[in-house]
Order: structure tokens, then sequence, then C-alpha cells
């Protein structure tokens, strides 16, 4: 059986979680007990290959689970696959690739998106709906309360501005910044709704009059 002499290894630094990508060679092997992996970030060595009898010892420290594990590859599987991976046996994560730069880059790269994908997917979309929920009720409060003025249901203490809207001075609308801004222009008294309360749609929805 004739096997690649070399191959790539790939995982994240048990320590500070950089993804590695590495080459071995089977001279690594030669004349000596094996290889240790030196992390291109942190310089710590937390992965190690050796070869016992027949077997690459494979011994990395997990930074899923905390712990050392140990993979025992036959040589056949360790040269020639194009591509392997191993789990840590507690999270059950991949926690080690092995094969052919193309293909363990590859690999990594999928594992990588479903890894994000798995943390924030869900709290995204949670988020992303919360976000389109309290859009949605503030442009409805906007309705109503223009729907209100264009009645001539806002009117003003002062009196100049009466309920029925004719005659007085009127009353404009503005968005200040984040709110609302309601103004008498005939005594300068200004009613503001906050974000906040433009989010609460159901008890925009219950002013039949508005005073500012
Ligand atoms: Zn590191
Ligand atoms: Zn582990
Ligand atoms: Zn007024």
């Amino acid at each position: 059986m004739l096997l690649n002499n070399q191959n790539t290894i790939t995982y994240r630094c048990g320590v500070c979680e950089a993804p590695q990508i590495k080459s071995v060679s089977m001279f690594d092997f030669v004349g000596k007990g094996g290889k240790a992996f030196f992390c291109d970030d942190c310089k710590d060595a937390n992965v190690s290959i050796i070869k016992r009898r027949k077997m690459y010892c494979v011994k990395i420290f997990c930074g899923d689970c905390g712990e050392e594990h140990i993979f025992n590859i036959k040589p056949e599987r360790f040269w020639d696959e194009e591509v392997a991976e191993y789990r840590c046996p507690l999270a059950d994560s991949v926690i080690l690739i092995t094969g052919t730069l193309e293909k363990v880059q590859k690999r990594m790269d999928e594992l990588d998106e479903e890894y994000m994908t798995g943390i924030f997917g869900e709290e995204m979309l949670e988020a992303e709906q919360l976000l389109v929920q309290s859009l949605e009720n503030i442009f409805e409060s906007l309705n109503v309360i223009h729907n209100l003025a264009r009645a001539g249901k806002v009117s003003c203490t002062c009196g100049r501005n009466p309920s029925g809207g004719r005659g007085g001075d009127d009353i404009s609308i503005t968005t200040a910044g984040l709110a609302l801004e309601l103004k008498c222009n005939a005594c300068g008294a200004v009613k503001v709704f906050s974000m906040n309360e433009l989010e609460n749609v159901d008890i925009i929805k219950k002013i039949k009059n508005l005073k500012i």
C-alpha cells in the first residue's frame, strides 16, 4: 500500500482558541518519537503526535471540556483519508481534523459556520423579531397620533388650540431624536412620546383625545 507522506491537521488551540493548521510529514517520525505543535498565536504546545507501535497517537488538550484526549489513529486513516474528524468525547464537538489541506480547510470552514449559527442563530432571530415587532408598534402608534391630529382631537390646555382644531394656532408634530413631539404653536407647550411609549401601541390606541 502506498501512503501519502504528508498531510494536514487542524484544531483550535485549547488555550487561546485560535484555529491552527499544521502540516505533518512521515519524516517527522523518522528517528524520533514524534512531534509537538505550537500554537501560532499563544505559542502553547497543546497538541502532539507520537508514533507508538503502528498507531499515530494524537494527544490534544481540548478547550471545549478542559481535558486531554488521545486519539489512536491507524496509518491508513492518518495518511490516506482525505478528511477525518475526531470529537471530544464529552462535548461531542469536532476538535481535530486530519487530511489534505484543501479538504481540511473546507471542513473547518463548515464547522465554524455551524458553530456560529449554533451560538448566535436563535438569539439573533429572536432579537430581530423583537425589533421588527417594536418598529411595527411604533409605526402604528405614529399613525394613531397623526389620525387624532387630523381629526382635530389634539388640543392644548391653553385653550387656543381647542379640541376640534378649527380656528386654533395649530399643533405641529415632529420627531425629535427617538421620540415624537407634539407642540402647541400658540403657547409653546410640548408633549413628548418616547419610543418606549410608542412601542405600547395598545395604550396609544386607547387615547380618544390628546391633551398637550
Ligand atoms: Zn493558542
Ligand atoms: Zn474534550
Ligand atoms: Zn397651548
